[in-house]
């Protein structure tokens, strides 16, 4: 791999003193052994030639004596100067390794977080000295948790060793590269910035690079990235000078709106992408507070049986009664409160008052609820579940859990495992938005669903569109076949639920029965003796309390379209 290690500190100053220390000692002790040397050897070596030559008398003994000695001392110093060359070098080498271990990833061998930091700081300043422009780079892996929930870490480590090595191959030689998060990568350099297009080029290659398959472990696996860019000539608001900082806050912030755009894409960052960050960061806080403060609460649509028109329970779809934002719908917090681990909190907590409200209805109506991709991925669930319902007094069977179908597809090893222990307890399973998620016959077949909820884009839509009246047709016939009962929701009209009742006993949900409500307007609604059960036509009022936030720019409904620079 390219070195991408650049920037170290220099040799740190212990080791140049006591460097110094042993050339002083060595230096003094080679010099007064060749001092004596000199002197001895003068008186020495005159007498011993005289002595052989002529017979005369030998030098004298004591001279003799301190001359060997002088030998002696002048190999002594100079093994003992090896030696402590040696011991030198060895420390060396070990403060080296110790520093490249502090300051490298060892799984990459990029720079770890601080000394990335730390070197992009040293090239800012020196590319401003020089009237030049670097540039950041975040780099970040798309649901790289993915590839570690279904092929394991080793797997996982493996990948991020290629991608680092496609990322290494791809950028200039002089690039600092960090590994700065688990699936995060952050380059820095400098260019010439009136040929930013040649950036753009960079970023392409990198994505093209990072996006082909990789054969790890006998499997192929494909991963994507989103990639953030930020120049440090961009003029900035507050005039603080741009440190690194700084200069790779932007290019995350950039990153992230490539995430929000469909990911694997590249954006520069724009200053108006700083505003939407602090709606999210604002979302972010808020959603944790307002778990705390119980903001998030349930409504409930009526779920019918659409041959009789009977009620036959709820669907609880949870809002969030934000102070700040009004009512906001999980289109947009579910989402956020998934990225940010609060997904568990936020929904074991409206599951809870939806069974304390649900125990006031008549016991034949049932509640279903809603959970989250990541809450199937939860080992403990149903005894979370079990929990909750051993706490609320609620029966099992009128309990129903609604999994997307986007979860099967995302691993169905746990589906299963998950849906086995939810039965056991006696609670309903159904598969939710089914038609969308691309889940094969044998997986339908394969795991012990309870019912089959027909996604609303097709019902909605089968008046007017052949192609969906032909899904709804095709769904219909196979929960026939595999003996599922078959919900379909999103009924918004008269001529589809008339449609619908070809099907025979299937059961319905749609804003022609109503809107979804709060609990309190629900249990009024459900006390009123002559209320009707299946309004005959129209579409009744929205509430105004079930408007839902409308998300800035592309916050809540990411386009599926490749990111460039805009
Ligand atoms: P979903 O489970 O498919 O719920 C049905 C969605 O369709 C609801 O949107 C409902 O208000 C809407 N809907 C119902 N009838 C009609 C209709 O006739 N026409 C149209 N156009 N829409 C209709 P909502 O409440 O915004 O919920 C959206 C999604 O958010 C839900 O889809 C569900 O997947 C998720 N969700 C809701 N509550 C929770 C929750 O507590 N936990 C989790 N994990 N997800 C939830
Ligand atoms: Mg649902
Ligand atoms: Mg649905």
């Amino acid at each position: 791999m390219k070195a991408a290690v650049a920037g170290y500190a220099g040799d740190s100053s212990d080791t140049v003193d006591s460097e110094r220390q042993v050339d002083v000692v060595a230096l003094g002790i080679v010099t007064a052994a060749i001092l004596l040397f000199v002197a001895t050897g003068s008186i020495v070596g005159p007498k011993v030639v005289d002595s052989l030559l002529h017979r005369a008398p030998g030098p004298d003994s004591f001279i003799l004596d301190a001359f060997l000695l002088n030998i002696a001392i002048i190999i002594f110093g100079w093994s003992r100067y090896r030696q402590l060359c040696e011991e030198i070098q060895l420390r060396k080498a070990a403060e080296r390794q110790a520093r490249r271990m502090a300051e490298t990833d060892p799984l990459t061998g990029f720079l770890n977080r601080r000394s990335f930091n730390d070197s992009v700081n040293r090239m800012i300043a020196a590319a401003t000295e020089n009237g030049q422009t670097a540039v950041a780079m975040m780099i970040d892996l798309d649901d790289f948790k993915q590839v570690n929930d279904f092929n394991g870490h080793n797997t996982g480590d493996l990948l991020l060793r290629e991608c680092s090595r496609r990322i290494a191959a791809s950028l200039p030689k002089y690039a600092l590269i960090g590994r700065i998060g688990g699936d995060e990568f952050a380059a820095a350099f400098v260019f010439d910035s009136a040929r930013d297009e040649a950036i753009d080029q960079v970023a392409s290659t990198l994505l093209e690079a990072i996006g082909k398959s990789a054969r790890i472990n006998a499997i192929d696996i494909k991963v994507t990235a989103s990639i953030g860019l930020a120049r440090s000539d961009i003029p900035r608001i507050d005039d603080e000078p741009l440190d690194a900082r700084a200069l790779l806050e932007m290019a995350d912030i950039a990153m992230y709106h490539a995430k929000r755009q469909g990911r694997n894409g590249f954006y520069w960052f724009e200053a108006q992408m700083a505003d939407e960050m602090r709606f999210r960061t604002e979302l972010e806080r808020g959603i944790r507070q307002g778990i705390a403060r119980g903001e998030f609460v349930p409504f409930y649509e009526q779920q019918i049986d659409l041959q009789t028109g009977e009620l036959t329970g709820f669907e609880m779809l949870a809002r969030w009664n934000s102070p700040y934002f009004g009512i906001v719908s999980p289109e947009i917090f579910i989402p956020v409160a998934e990225s940010i681990g609060a997904i568990a909190a936020l929904s074991e907590n409206v599951i809870a008052q939806a069974l304390e409200d649900a125990k006031t209805w008549d016991s034949r109506l049932t509640l279903a609820v809603n959970i989250s991709p990541l809450q199937l991925r939860d080992p403990w669930f149903a005894q979370k579940l079990l929990r909750l319902l051993i706490e609320a007094n609620f029966p099992p069977h009128r309990l129903e859990i609604e999994i997307t179908e986007s979860c099967l597809h995302q691993n169905v090893a746990q589906a299963r495992s998950l849906i086995a222990s939810l039965k056991n307890q006696g609670i309903k399973v159904t598969l939710d938005d089914f038609g969308t998620g691309y889940s094969s016959l044998a997986q339908l077949r394969s795991l012990p669903f309870d019912g089959i909820k027909i996604d609303r884009s097709f019902v909605s839509s089968l008046v007017e569109n052949k192609d969906s009246a032909a899904i709804v047709h095709a769904i219909a016939m196979l929960g026939k076949g595999l003996d599922l009962p078959i919900t379909a929701e999103g009924i918004e009209t008269g001529d589809v639920l008339e449609h619908l009742m070809q099907y025979g006993r299937i059961k319905g949900q749609g804003y022609f029965y109503g809107r979804p409500r709060p609990a309190r307007e629900l249990a009024e609604w459900l006390e009123c003796p002559d209320r009707e059960p299946a309004p005959k036509s129209g579409i009744p009022d929205i509430s105004p309390r079930d408007t839902p936030l409308v998300p800035p720019d592309d916050l809540a409904a990411p386009e599926k379209k490749r990111a460039h620079r805009t």
